[in-house]
């Protein structure tokens, strides 16, 4: 879904974006424009609860536990194809990033590269990301490497969902 920024500009104190590849809390909130107390908040999740989208639970780790050799390596390709297409299909309907006052990115282990590379066109003073530290060096390396030192980071679980809500909640 895109969302038309520019013509609800002038009504609103912040415009404050949430992006991730996974799932924000268990899927509560809808994608795209939520306003309230004065803030547009805009999400861009992953919305089609996708496995590895979700938050692990017991059901899909045992599950997977139990796979074939040859099945599990075929449904870890399969999880990093859909990822990797959802990364930059998040980051096209978020086409209007540029746009906003703050935007706070999940940075996962898988995923993880390729969303800092497409996080590279914002300014680095609007951006926080919201990472696990997994592959911690790679990704602060690579934040350096776009020029975004400077921006905010806040360390998270793996899979961003808790932290990523309580970012959403502390807006409502
Ligand atoms: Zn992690």
């Amino acid at each position: 879904m895109k969302v038309a920024v520019n013509q609800i500009r002038k009504e609103v104190e912040a415009r404050i974006a949430f992006v991730t590849y996974n799932r924000i809390g268990s899927g509560q909130f809808a994608n795209g424009l939520m306003q309230v107390n004065g803030f547009e908040l805009y999400l861009f999740q992953n919305s089609d609860l996708s496995k590895w989208g979700c938050k692990d639970d017991k059901y899909d780790a045992w599950d997977f536990l139990f796979m074939p050799k040859g099945q599990k390596k075929q449904v870890m390709q399969e999880f990093a194809k859909s990822r990797k297409q959802k990364v930059s299909e998040i980051m096209s309907q978020a086409a209007n990033l540029q746009d906003m006052d703050k935007v706070y990115i999940y940075v996962g282990q898988r995923g993880g590269e390729g969303i800092i590379k497409l996080s590279k066109k914002l300014p680095g003073e609007h951006i926080v990301y919201v990472m696990c530290d997994c592959q911690k060096e790679t990704k602060l390396r690579l934040i350096k490497e776009y020029g975004h030192q400077d921006a905010e980071i806040i360390w998270c679980e793996c899979g961003g969902q808790e932290t990523m809500e309580k970012l959403v909640t502390s807006y409502l």
